[in-house]
């Protein structure tokens, strides 16, 4: 169980690659779990709804407990606009954040340079290449040329030129961004399932083994941990299978 009173910095020195996501509309039912979890073998992912609903304090909530948090609000925005909004993500104590790789070399590298000037260490900064909602209809729709596994590529290799830390991408395309990019680049992949669970709404999914195996660094996974009955029994299974 989470102990508030955990040293800070336990999930630094263990490096859990488990991010948990807590998808919930409220800041009550995000900290509930939260308790039922354990900043030594996971982080947490706080994305727009929970932010939207419980605001900067959740986050400093978090992170006094000791969790590294992904804030996962993907910025796209003018180069000055999503630098200051990076910094005032970093000034949270957040382990991880993100922005749109298709705003820009201009606006990559800006967010970069806004993270390098903080006195504490930065935090991890990853682009996203191409929301895995959108078909190939879609891309063509915005202009996109290629296919939807070109523009991953395309835009992989922009964030990382740009002197991001990585991407968040399926598993499917976890191997070829890994050749593409190299050891080093973080790749942070959603779409995790356990053997015979449900897949809810995803459609290509992979276990959390085959996910590390193609390259994956941070498995990305809401409700398979979130909904069970027993969240950190679960966490253990999924460590003890990509250990
Ligand atoms: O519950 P589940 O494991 O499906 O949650 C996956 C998390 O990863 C959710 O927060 C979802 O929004 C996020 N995500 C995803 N697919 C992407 C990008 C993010 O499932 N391509």
């Amino acid at each position: 169980m989470n102990d508030p009173k955990a040293d800070p910095k336990a999930d630094r020195k263990t490096d859990p690659k488990i991010i948990v996501a807590l998808d919930y509309p409220s800041a009550q039912p995000a900290l509930d779990i939260a308790g039922r979890l354990d900043p030594a073998l996971c982080r947490v992912k706080v994305g727009k709804e929970l932010f939207t609903a419980a605001g900067p304090a959740l986050v400093e909530t978090l992170v006094a407990r000791g969790f590294g948090v992904f804030l996962d609000l993907k910025f796209h925005d003018i180069p000055n606009t999503v630098a200051s909004a990076c910094k005032a993500a970093a000034r949270l104590g957040v382990w991880m954040m993100n922005v749109h790789a298709s705003g820009g070399c201009a606006m990559m590298q800006a967010a970069r340079e806004a993270l390098a000037d903080l006195p504490q260490r930065p935090p991890k900064l990853i682009a996203v290449t191409v929301l895995t909602s959108m078909a190939q209809s879609d891309l063509a729709d915005i202009g996109m040329q290629g296919s939807a596994a070109d523009v991953v590529l395309r835009l992989a290799r922009l964030a990382q030129s740009a002197g991001l830390d990585g991407v968040v991408c399926s598993a499917q395309e976890a191997h070829a961004l890994r050749v593409a990019c190299g050891a080093g680049f973080n790749l942070v992949t959603p779409g995790i399932r356990l053997l015979d669970a449900a897949q809810d709404d995803q459609k290509r999914v992979m276990t959390p083994r085959a996910a590390i195996d193609a390259g994956a660094d941070y498995l990305v996974i809401g409700r398979p941990i979130t909904q069970a009955a027993d969240p950190i029994a679960t966490l253990q299974r999924i460590q003890r299978e990509i250990a």
